[in-house]
């Protein structure tokens, strides 16, 4: 690890660790480049970087990876623990920088998202999702002495409401780091006007929660990279099951793995990935290179949002089977997009799997079920557009919340991306915060319904649907 952030000096103690960890740090490298990339995407879910190898030696053989609820390691002398606290050696000193646990939750998420990229990704646990977008983009805000005038980012609207308060009252409002909103992210010259001297990086969430915005992967990296800078994706509600940003130039994808990625609904738990050796204007040692392992063992060691070892390991086991989850839900969720989308009390249905949304042509060249070719069931590429959709109810906000109150099988929560089907009415919790001004911007009226489709028949869900569209439309009250 050539992290640090102070000049040690190395000494012949010290060096005996190094070698013999040089060795570890080999045979990792070979058995990634030999084997693991040589892998289907279902084999990376299942396993990850946890071997039969690594059981054996270190885990007393346990074929699922250990829960380590240990605060910290401990060493055999003074040399191995001076070489590992200046991160010369691999270390998990103490759980709120690394631990066995969430070092295999990593990778597993470093080598999904970096599925069918050339390059190298490498990943950063957070303790939510949350974090996760404040540990990816704080490290582009700092003051460098050298930048004249205020800093600022570009980003876009139609965003979740938590990243939307984060940008504007904790950057924008105390902080004076401008967001320059882009509302139409569909459209580049949006985002180029909104760029300059003093942009830190872009930021676009795809697709968006709830309104299912999305735009030019491709386009927008080069743009960012036109001006040096980084472009950073939230592709949680896609999952790099369906789409993998950084495989299409974007330099950082966060996750709240809370959502799709662990579909049981067990904890809250994030992630950044990022490439190695991305763009950026600012000359920080390490950010570039390694910028998963300079957040991981510098910034957040400082700020500790890290995550709880027994949440690394359930959201793994959740993770395995996310390509098939992923893509029976999106199969779920095409057929009440369109059962509502034909329903006379469904005034529009936003869902990028409809051919008449206006974003269905972007969303298609990006969104495909990874390795359908390989998959004997289809032995082609196959599109697929996730399980999350919104609908606006006719008859305006109150019918929408009569309809709403009058579901049964369908949960009413401020959460997505369950085994469950579950709804909410954004404009009232999830995007509440925002206020009506920001809603507008982002394009979330009252009346909008967002639903996230689970693994229950969908005959079931869209029965529960028409029973309370029916009940709302003759003014049933519960
Ligand atoms: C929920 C969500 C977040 C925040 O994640 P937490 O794990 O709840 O902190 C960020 N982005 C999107 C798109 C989300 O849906």
């Amino acid at each position: 690890m050539a992290l640090n952030d102070n000049d040690t000096i190395v000494t012949s103690g010290m060096q005996k660790y190094i070698d013999a960890n040089n060795a570890y740090l080999a045979g990792r490298a070979d058995y990634i480049n030999t084997q693991i990339r040589k892998w289907k995407f279902d084999t990376i879910a299942v396993h990850g970087l946890y071997s039969v190898r690594d059981a054996i030696d270190d885990y007393q053989g346990a074929i699922i990876e250990p829960a380590f609820m240990s605060t910290s390691q401990a060493y055999r002398d003074s040399d191995e623990m001076a070489a590992a606290l200046a991160y010369k050696i691999p270390t998990w000193c103490y759980s709120r920088i690394a631990n066995p646990s969430t070092y295999y939750y990593e990778w597993t998420l470093a080598l999904l998202e970096g599925y069918g990229f050339a390059g190298e990704t490498s990943c950063c646990s957070t303790s939510s999702g949350m974090s996760a977008i404040m540990s990816a983009v704080q490290p582009f805000l700092q003051v460098t002495g050298k930048t004249p005038g205020a800093i600022n980012f570009v980003a876009t609207a139609q965003c979740y409401g938590g990243t939307f308060q984060q940008f504007t009252v904790r950057f924008m409002q105390e902080r004076n780091i401008e967001c320059r909103w882009v509302l139409n992210a569909e459209n580049l010259d949006e985002w180029a006007q909104k760029i300059d001297g003093n942009t830190r990086f872009l930021y676009g969430e795809l697709p968006s929660n709830p309104q299912l915005g999305f735009f030019d992967i491709e386009k927008v990296a080069d743009l960012a990279h036109s001006h040096n800078i980084p472009l950073i994706c939230d592709s949680t509600i896609a999952t790099p099951a369906l789409l993998r940003p950084i495989c299409h130039g974007a330099d950082i994808v966060v996750q709240s793995v809370t959502k799709s990625l662990s579909s049981s609904g067990f904890g809250i738990c994030g992630a950044i990935i990022a490439r190695k050796n991305l763009t950026s204007n600012l000359a920080v040692e390490g950010l570039k290179e390694d910028f998963g392992l300079y957040v991981k063992f510098l910034q957040n060691r400082d700020l500790g949002p890290n995550l709880h070892p027994m949440q690394a390991v359930l959201a793994l086991n959740d993770m395995r089977t996310v390509r098939s989850k992923m893509d029976l839900m999106s199969r779920n969720t095409m057929q009440v997009a369109r059962f509502l989308g034909e329903h006379p009390e469904v005034e529009s249905v936003q869902y990028l799997g409809l051919p008449d949304h206006p974003l269905h042509d972007l969303a298609s060249r990006y969104m495909w079920l990874v390795d359908a070719e390989q998959d004997e069931l289809y032995g082609k590429p196959v599109n697929r557009y996730g399980h999350l959709l919104s609908f606006c109810v006719a008859g305006g906000a109150e019918r929408a919340r009569l309809f709403f109150d009058n579901l049964q099988r369908i949960w009413r929560a401020t959460d997505l991306g369950r085994i469950k089907s579950v709804a909410t009415i954004p404009a009232i919790s999830t995007h509440q915060q925002q206020g009506e001004e920001g809603r507008a911007m982002a394009g979330i009226p009252t009346h909008m319904v967002r639903l996230c489709v689970g693994a229950e028949h969908p005959d079931d869900i869209i029965a529960d649907l028409d029973q309370a569209l029916g009940k709302a439309k003759k003014g049933v009250s519960v």
